[in-house]
């Protein structure tokens, strides 16, 4: 299975796309950083992947 996750621009937390997903907005989870972090940061093609595979990415 394809992993996908975002690197969080200012501090390089990677965050899962079911995280991204289900929150769509987040704040970074890094330590001391603010950077908020959107489901739409992700390409389209990680995204669209994700959708069509969601089932498989439920924790
Ligand atoms: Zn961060």
């Amino acid at each position: 299975m394809r992993i996908i996750t975002h690197t969080c621009p200012a501090c390089g937390t990677v965050v899962a796309a079911n995280e991204l997903e289900s929150n769509r907005v987040m704040k970074c989870p890094g330590l001391a950083c603010q950077e908020v972090l959107r489901f739409k940061d992700l390409s389209a093609d990680a995204r669209e992947h994700f959708l069509d595979h969601r089932e498989r990415y439920q924790m």
